[in-house]
């Protein structure tokens, strides 16, 4: 049975995707079966894991409305060796559309049941918002990894989505934890960066993963071409700190 695990933080551009993009190809690399689950309809996760997203005949909206299955919609990732269930611009319709429906906030969980075998990651990348789309991200994972910068304002932002965690686990969802904290495009050299990420321990003790995801600009290059960082330049430090990343999540979940 796969472990199911989000990538989300309701703030925008703070590495989510990359985080999710480069776990499943790190975790890939660890002899893992994973799936993506792209459920942003920016399709950022699609993109970077080398599948267009504008050519796509199937993709997550059809399944979270009953149309399809995932096994109708998913993909493989040819570069980073793993499946995408694949995400474009039309589920921002499925928000809308999914409010009519019974048992709305459920209806990921409910498709992901049908592969639950096949997998033993799925890791969903998140968009954005605390929306109805987060809303089924949550009450479909066992935990939740939150990326977050070490700047001032992320602390500010991530009570409210610790808030929204503990309501889906009080009220939809009894297995949901916070898996960890994860410090990404972190810059040694700023002090402030410093103080936050000790700030963070202070306050969050062992959820904070040991491994920080330092700035590197062949993280950011890599989805140009359709590559996870890890495949794109494996000996780069961000595509290192990944894989370390892949390796404390496979240790960690031994013990959750
Ligand atoms: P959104 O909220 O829009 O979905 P996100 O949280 O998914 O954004 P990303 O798209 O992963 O964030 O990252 C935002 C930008 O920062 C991207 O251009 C990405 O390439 C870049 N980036 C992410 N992580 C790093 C890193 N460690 N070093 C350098 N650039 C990075
Ligand atoms: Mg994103």
């Amino acid at each position: 049975m796969a472990k199911i695990f989000c990538v989300a933080n309701q703030k925008g551009g703070v590495g989510k995707t990359t985080t999710a993009v480069n776990l499943a190809a790190g975790l890939a690399q660890h002899g893992q079966r994973v799936l993506l689950v792209d459920l942003d309809p920016q399709g950022n996760a699609t993109m970077g894991a080398g599948i267009n997203k504008s050519e796509l005949k199937t993709s997550i909206y059809e399944v979270l409305l009953g149309m399809s299955d995932v096994t109708t919609a998913r993909k493989t990732s040819e570069t980073g060796k793993f499946d995408v269930l694949p995400a474009n611009r039309e589920l921002a319709g499925a928000e809308v559309e999914m409010v009519e429906l019974d048992n709305r906030e459920k209806r990921l969980k409910d498709a992901l049941a049908l592969v639950a075998d096949d997998y033993d990651f799925m890791l969903i990348d998140c968009p954005p918002a605390l929306s109805m789309l987060t809303l089924n991200g949550l009450c479909a994972a066992h935990g939740v990894i939150i990326p977050m910068q070490c700047e001032y304002y992320a602390l500010e932002g991530l009570s409210d989505l610790v808030n929204t965690i503990k309501k889906v686990h009080a009220k939809l969802n009894p297995d949901l934890k916070i898996i960890g904290l994860l410090r990404v495009m972190f810059d040694p050299r700023m002090t402030l960066s410093q103080q936050v990420s000790a700030q963070l321990e202070q306050h969050f003790g062992d959820k904070v993963f040991k491994t920080i995801i330092p700035r590197n600009v062949r993280l950011a290059e890599a989805p140009s071409y359709g590559m996870p960082g890890v495949t794109f330049d494996p000996q780069a430090k961000g595509a290192q700190a990944y894989l370390a990343f892949g390796a404390e999540m496979v240790e960690r979940i031994k013990s959750i």
